[in-house]
């Protein structure tokens, strides 16, 4: 989260974005309207709590930019969320979305709260609540959220159900993230993660590298980075360190393993938001380090997959001489002065808005799906997904290579320059 102006997510993504505006040379109006979010809604949400007293929860819904379709982003539960690193998240939602050139817009959501800290009624209560003070906001047609950090198809399917308590019918297409069954599309879960890993398939093979020839540290153990090292092992990959929130100590910490992890036997003691139980990882043969060193692990590959603002300026120079990848599956986690140094070293990072656009991408075909009530087999999305994948890395790396630039500038001016085109055949700027 963000701590001070330097690491501020937001003015993070303004630079990155300002960068882009002088390559692809933006005029002044294109780039006021691209720099920050079209509209933000700041809301209450009171909730009687299970002790009988009301709570009120701040929350928040950003809508960056809806030039090439709906609004598209998730809604993120975190007890140090701010404005600005859900307006940061805005924008790159909309650069997610148009990199892999699915027809949707960019946003974001959030509520300052603590879902460790609250019983299943009490989340059902502000998800209900966010849903009653957006619900003239928020809709199929303009703006689609989705789960995000500590939220899952079971919060999406209660703001589901009040949205259309509200609206009276059925709206399926209003949210995305639903169980399977009930407008959920099969894949969804695992999209993010396996996104990931298709994409780095592909930058693997470029170096005429395989993934069993390599070995992994991840950052995270939730949703994302759990179906990311699920593929990756498939595939023939070697993770051995795997770090994570301790909730009780309310700081990080890693497990490492001297040969690989076992995926499985992790699973069976790890919470529903992704922490995994120290003492039990320990009595089966795992080692407890602290939770930044992941980082200095001896692997060819390193995975973050958590919070923004992980690899910066202060912790860059400890990743080990042997990384060659950082695949970033969290959104926002290398600040501009450490991606800078990575360049350097000659790392290759494959950024966040093309690395973890699978989870929007499978987003987009729920949508589909539900809007037609019609809803395809697994192996139909996996397939979907992974070719969306595949040819988003491709012209991007393709741009990096005839132009000289790092994945991430091609990527956002790949982005970039479809978002300010729409923004200017639909005669705004
Ligand atoms: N929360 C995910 C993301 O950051 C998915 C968004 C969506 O599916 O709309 O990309």
């Amino acid at each position: 989260m963000s701590s001070g102006t330097a690491l501020n997510p937001y003015v993070m993504a303004q630079q990155q974005f300002d960068r882009i505006a002088d390559l692809l040379e933006l005029g002044q109006a294109v780039r006021a309207l691209l720099r920050q979010p079209m509209r933000e809604h700041h809301i209450s949400i009171p909730v009687r709590m299970d002790n009988g007293e009301v709570h009120v929860f701040r929350g928040f819904r950003v809508q960056h930019n809806d030039a090439l379709g709906p609004c598209k982003g998730g809604i993120r539960f975190h007890p140090e969320e701010t404005a600005d690193s859900i307006r940061a998240l805005s924008m790159w939602m909309t650069w997610k979305c148009a990199v892999v050139g699915i027809p949707l817009g960019g946003a974001k959501g959030g509520v300052i709260c603590d879902p460790y800290r609250l019983s299943a009624r009490e989340q059902e209560g502000i998800c209900r609540g966010w849903v009653r003070q957006l619900a003239k906001d928020v809709g199929p047609q303009c703006d689609v959220p989705a789960p995000d950090i500590m939220t899952d198809s079971v919060h999406m399917l209660w703001m589901l159900d009040e949205f259309e308590a509200i609206h009276g019918g059925r709206y399926p297409g209003f949210i995305t993230g639903k169980p399977v069954g009930m407008g959920g599309s099969l894949g969804r879960t695992e999209a993010t993660g396996y996104g990931i890993i298709y994409v780095l398939r592909e930058a693997l093979k470029e170096k005429g590298l395989a993934i069993a020839d390599t070995c992994a540290a991840v950052q995270g153990f939730g949703n994302v980075a759990q179906h990311a090292i699920e593929l990756y092992e498939k595939m023939g990959g070697r993770v051995t360190t795997v770090s994570c929130w301790d909730q009780t100590a309310c700081s990080a910490f890693a497990v490492r393993h001297k040969d690989r992890i076992d995926l499985e036997q992790l699973r069976t003691i790890t919470d529903r938001f992704g922490g995994i139980d120290a003492q039990q990882a320990q009595e089966l043969g795992y080692e407890l380090i602290p939770g930044s060193e992941w980082l200095s692990d001896d692997v060819d590959i390193l995975i973050p997959a958590a919070m923004e603002n992980q690899i910066t300026a202060a912790t860059v120079d400890r990743i080990s001489p042997r990384v060659r990848f950082v695949i970033e599956g969290a959104n926002g986690p290398t600040t501009p002065d450490a991606d800078k140094e990575l360049g350097k070293r000659g790392i290759v990072t494959i950024p966040d808005f093309l690395a973890n656009a699978g989870g929007v991408t499978c987003s987009y075909f729920e949508q589909v799906q539900s809007n037609i009530n019609f809803f395809w087999p697994h192996e139909v999305v996996l397939g979907r997904l992974d070719t969306t994948m595949t040819n988003a890395f491709r012209s991007v790396s393709d741009l990096a290579q005839s132009r000289n630039l790092s994945l991430r500038d091609a990527a956002y001016v790949i982005a970039v320059d479809r978002v300010a085109r729409a923004c200017k055949d639909r005669g705004w700027v």
